[in-house]
């Protein structure tokens, strides 16, 4: 069944209609057994619409139908030029729908429409180009042994992958998942956060119009405990990749071992330091730690909870960048009004769990320099907040909160802080402020962390490897690094 959405905002009006079943082999069908999953709108905590939620039988469908596609119209029955041009096709698309995109994108995930436009819409658009543009450019090496042999590689797909999504970037996590899969010649069965499914949705009706074969693409809507398990599970699935908690990673990587040795990329949790020398450009220094934090109200996997500052500066770095969190704080409110820069958090568990954390910082003795409290009356909208006097075993420096809180402390040396920024169990990614570009390289290089920004902070680009140290990860998405992620080397050898 499908459902529309009347927009009639500041940002946006219009109307943004979606499938609400689930899209396997090229159609739009029912779960096999009926059941629904309500999604909510987080500015007001009231429910947008029921969406289908399937279940492992119907995972063991969209497998077949991968199957099918990969073994008939795809895979290495389909020429890399083909793949990058239907690819292209799909993102031209995305982009003459944008708006509705954007403001599906902002209703389901409480982010500033512009915001929702520009960066999770148009970044996604970007990814799906990018790798359409590797489909044709895949290539093994010859390699020399002796005088009588020939030898080469193959990068080879996989054949079916299994793709398991987050709710904090539903529409760049799709991307990052489907752009390198689809390039390298896999078949997909993608299962969105079942918090935020309706971008993907909204992704799925575009497929046949791009013209991908059926099969090809598949989404099945549900929760994590039924159709993600299906999937970690499923023997004909050969590859999995998926971004979400360490806890869940874990799950993943087991049921992967207990069942077919499936390859396993994980993108996980994270606990990021930033680094504030003495001799930083101050001005950029905050601009960027603000950033770190905040942005997507601290939803991000690479959220810099953890802001480490040299003596010299601590005093005025804490004052401009404490007033920057308060005009943030005061420009909290609805995505869709103009000036809307702090949205809700995800959901009620999501709020229950961040102002969780706010207490413990409380109880532990921290103290609050700004925020520490909820904002209005309905939906999950929490302050921009910053701790102060935090010690390195208090819960807020040690657990990933995945919200706009951060934990502040003060410290004297190069060698202190490289120490300081290491005590954690994750590994996902570092900033670094310094004008001295030596020891900013000295310390981006000695810090245990899969993505270190040097003068600013968590700037991902889609041409660089992304993944995580430690517990942080398995594995690199984007850039050239995706397309190993999502191929298997073939040695080729022949005697002449
Ligand atoms: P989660 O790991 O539970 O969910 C992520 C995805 O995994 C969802 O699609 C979910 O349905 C699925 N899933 C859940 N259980 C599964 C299982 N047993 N098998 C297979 N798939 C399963 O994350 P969450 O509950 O949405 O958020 C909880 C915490 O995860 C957050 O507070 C944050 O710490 C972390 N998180 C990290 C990222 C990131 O980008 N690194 C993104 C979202 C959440």
């Amino acid at each position: 069944s499908t459902f529309s959405y009347a927009f009639d905002t500041p940002a946006y009006k219009g109307t943004a209609t979606i499938n609400t079943g689930l899209f396997i082999g090229g159609q739009w069908v029912d779960p096999v057994e009926p059941a629904t999953i309500d999604v909510v709108n987080p500015s007001t905590g009231k429910a947008i619409t029921p969406i289908s939620a399937g279940s492992s039988k119907d995972v063991d469908i969209a497998v077949a139908a991968a199957k099918k596609a990969y073994k008939t119209a795809w895979g290495l029955k389909c020429p890399g030029v083909t793949r990058g041009k239907l690819m292209n096709k799909l993102a031209d698309l995305i982009e003459q729908n944008i708006d509705e995109f954007a403001a599906l994108e902002a209703l389901n995930g409480g982010k500033a429409y512009g915001v929702a436009k520009s960066v999770d819409i148009g970044g996604a658009i970007a990814v799906i180009r990018y790798y359409a543009g590797w489909a044709d450019k895949v290539q093994g090496k010859t390699i020399e042994t002796n005088e009588n042999k020939l030898a080469y590689t193959r990068h080879e797909p996989y054949g079916v992958v299994g793709q398991i999504i987050p709710w904090n970037f539903p529409m760049g996590m799709l991307s990052w998942k489907v752009g390198p899969a689809l390039a390298t010649g896999n078949t997909i069965v993608l299962k969105p956060s079942e918090i935020t499914p309706l971008t993907a949705l909204k992704f799925a009706g575009l497929i046949n119009e791009a013209g991908f074969p059926p099969g090809v693409v598949n989404i099945v809507n549900g929760y994590g405990h039924t159709v993600g398990q299906a999937i970690s599970e499923h023997p004909v699935i050969e590859k999995i990749a998926f971004t979400g908690s360490t806890l869940t990673g874990r799950k993943i990587l087991k049921a992967a071992a207990e069942t077919n040795l499936k390859v396993v990329t994980l993108e996980l949790g994270g606990k990021s330091p930033t680094i504030i020398f003495d001799d930083a450009d101050l001005e950029q220094a905050i601009k960027w730690s603000a950033h770190g934090i905040f942005f997507n109200m601290g939803q991000c996997c690479t959220a810099a909870s953890r802001i480490f500052i040299q003596e010299g500066i601590y005093d005025k770095f804490l004052e401009q960048f404490t007033a920057i969190a308060k005009g943030l704080g005061d420009s909290t409110g609805d995505p869709f009004e103009q000036g809307t820069k702090h949205g809700p958090q995800i959901s009620q568990t999501q709020f229950d769990r961040v102002m969780g954390y706010i207490e413990s910082g409380k109880a532990d003795g921290a103290k609050v320099a700004i925020g520490g409290e909820r904002y209005g009356e309905e939906g999950y909208f929490i302050k921009p907040t910053i701790f102060t006097d935090c010690t390195p075993n208090m819960k807020i420096v040690r657990e990933e909160i995945f919200g706009p809180v951060c934990a502040v402390i003060k410290f004297k040396t190069e060698e202190e802080v490289i120490e300081l920024a290491n005590d954690t169990v994750y590994g996902l990614a570092c900033n670094i402020f310094s004008e001295n570009s030596s020891r900013a390289i000295r310390v981006a290089h000695a810090l245990e962390a899969g993505s270190a920004f040097v003068n600013c902070a968590q700037a991902t680009e889609m041409f660089v490897p992304f993944g995580g140290f430690k517990q942080s990860g398995i594995g690199r998405e984007l850039g050239e690094y995706a397309i190993d992620t999502y191929t298997q080397v073939k040695g080729v050898h022949i005697n002449i």
